[in-house]
């Protein structure tokens, strides 16, 4: 048997049928919080949510059966740029750029704090079902580098 075409039995990883991100692989939890129940009967769980800020495709299965942003009634970051990073959160790409047009980290700091506490819902309402945390500190770097170049 070639082994090439043994697949690991850890697995898991799938590409978007659309781009060909690297989905980020999602719960039930995350998808009823963006699904319909109809919508959910659509797709295998675990989905994958596809990370390209660039691609129409939200989340999509195995089987590459896809659901796309038109279909989710809720603005997706990075999806859509204006969206919250952070859903359970509520903090934008703006609360973080005026951050730093103020020379300060009060909207950020207080955001982090907020993900440390019981307060943040990521698992269920971030897209991805990850920490957005990790979005709030990859745009406030970029701005910070945008900044000095
Ligand atoms: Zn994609
Ligand atoms: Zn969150």
């Amino acid at each position: 048997m070639n082994k090439a075409f043994v697949r690991e039995p850890d697995q898991t990883v799938d590409y978007c049928p659309r781009c060909g991100s690297k989905g980020e692989q999602v719960g039930s939890e995350t998808l009823k919080s963006y699904l319909s129940d109809e919508q959910r009967r659509m797709i295998a769980e675990p989905a994958n949510f596809c990370p390209s800020p660039q691609c129409s495709v939200v989340y999509f299965d195995t089987f590459e059966r896809a659901i796309s942003t038109d279909d989710v009634q809720r603005p997706i970051y990075p999806k859509d740029p204006t969206a919250p990073l952070c859903p359970c959160l509520g903090l934008t790409r703006e609360d973080i750029e005026r951050d730093i047009q103020e020379g300060v980290k009060t909207r950020v700091k207080a955001a982090i704090e907020k993900a440390k506490s019981p307060d943040a819902r990521c698992r269920k309402l971030a897209a991805n079902g990850r920490p957005c945390i990790a979005y709030v500190q990859r745009y406030y770097m970029r701005c910070l580098e945008d900044r000095e170049y």
